[in-house]
Parts: structure tokens; sequence; C-alpha cells
């Protein structure tokens, strides 16, 4: 029998996830690397920025700087110029160079794929950490004590709204550890292009589509069901029209 909307989420979890794999069948990373070094690049520069705007960008840089040296040995300026429209392009370009620097002095050049290590990449904070081990080292994300779930805009917010944690939408870090505790491991990485896909077509933050919604009667704070929008209760925000 399927839980309803105010069963616990350990209930829900799963219904949740069956639900969303069927709307998305494809739902994966919308960023385009085809090496581990593309992706934490893809990645650093998708802060702040959208997908499609680093997919543009990176279509050139990527013919351009191949290895970690490459982005070394142009003028600090060159590669400014060349990551401009991603938005923080200086900070972008201190870190491309950081954490280039980083891998050619401790880890032969080769992006590591445990969190611990990534995580010593300037710029690289624990959710591209996740990002890059979902995408690029399965195998390690298998083993790693220190393996997570990606926690960006969408995914906070979406899990606030389906009542997977108590917290507010900002506080990613306990998103992801509430997460952790209920999405099976296999689950991991999937679970964050799921809730992103419906958080970019049906669960929008202003104004959720809740009438097409495919999990609506699994969903706490369904409008169609004249329930309150956990996510704008947390974030204080007055009721949506
Ligand atoms: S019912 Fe509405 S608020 Fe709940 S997940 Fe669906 S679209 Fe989002």
């Amino acid at each position: 029998m399927t839980p309803d909307r105010n069963a616990p989420a350990k209930d829900r979890i799963g219904p949740i996830i069956k639900g969303l794999a069927k709307a998305y069948p494809d739902a994966t990373i919308a960023l385009n690397f085809t090496t581990p070094l593309e992706c934490v690049v893809a990645t650093v520069l998708s802060a702040q920025s959208t997908d499609v705007k680093v997919n543009e960008v990176t279509k050139s840089l990527f013919k351009k700087y191949r290895k970690p040296e490459d982005y070394l040995k142009v003028p600090e300026e060159e590669l400014q110029e060349d990551i401009h429209a991603t938005g923080f392009f200086r900070q972008k370009t201190r870190a491309l160079r950081g954490l280039s620097q980083k891998l050619l002095d401790h880890f032969d050049g080769e992006v590591p794929g445990t969190i611990a290590e990534l995580i010593q990449l300037p710029g690289v904070a624990r959710k591209t950490a996740n990002v890059v081990q979902s995408n690029c080292f399965p195998d390690e994300l298998a083993r790693d004590p220190d393996a997570g779930i990606v926690v960006d805009t969408h995914v906070g917010r979406l899990a606030v709204r389906l009542g997977l944690t108590e917290v507010g939408p900002k506080d990613a870090e306990k998103i992801e550890a509430d997460l952790l505790a209920l999405v099976p491991k296999k689950q991991w990485p999937r679970i964050s292009y799921l809730l992103i896909d419906h958080g970019r077509t049906i669960c929008l933050a202003k104004k959720p589509l809740c009438g097409d919604c495919p999990i609506e009667p699994l969903c706490p704070s369904s409008q169609e069901a004249g329930e309150p929008d956990l996510y704008r209760v947390a974030a204080g925000k007055p009721r949506s029209r």
C-alpha cells in the first residue's frame, strides 16, 4: 500500500524515488565533460552560473586546456578571459590554477577519487567533491566512508518540501546528513539528479505545479491538497498565490 503524505519520511522515500525515476528516466548531470579533470573544472565554473552557460564555455575551453599544466602555462588574464562568461571569473581562475597546481604537486597530475582528497583541492568544497566522485569514481563512492549526496538549491528546496529533513533549505550539510540516513546508498548519485529535474520542471521555487506532480500524493507540501508549503514556511516567506 502506498504511504500517504503524512507518513514518516522513511516510509515515503522508496515510492518518492520510484515515482521520480519513472517521471525522469534520463535524469543525470547536465554539465558536459569526458574526464575527471573536465568534471572538476565544469563543476567549479558552474557556481553562480547556469549549466547551459558552462557547457557553452567548456566546449572550446576543454579543447585548449587538456591537462592541469595547461591551466598554469597561460597568463592569468588569458584564463580569466576564457571563462569570463561564467561569472566570478577572477575567483574561478584562482581556483582552477590552484587546483591544477595541487594536482601536479600532490596527485601526479591526476584527479583523486576520495572525498577527503578532493576537498583538499582549492575551490573544491564538499558539494563539488560529491559531484566529481559520484560521476567519475563510482567504485570509490561505494567504499568511501565520506561519500555523500549532492545538495544544491533544488535538492535543498525539495528535501524541505517533501519533509525529508526538518531543517531549513539553506542548511545543506544537515540536509545531506538527513538524506544519507534515508536514501539507500546505491541511489545516492541518482537522487540528486531526480530532485534537480523535478525542481527545474515541476516543483518550481516560487510556485510549484502540484497539479502536474507525479509524487503529489506523497508530498506534505502539496498545494493541490491545500497543505502549507514547508519550504516557504521554513524560509519565513508568505504563502504564494
Ligand atoms: S506536490 Fe507540489 S510541492 Fe510537493 S513535490 Fe510535487 S510539485 Fe513539489
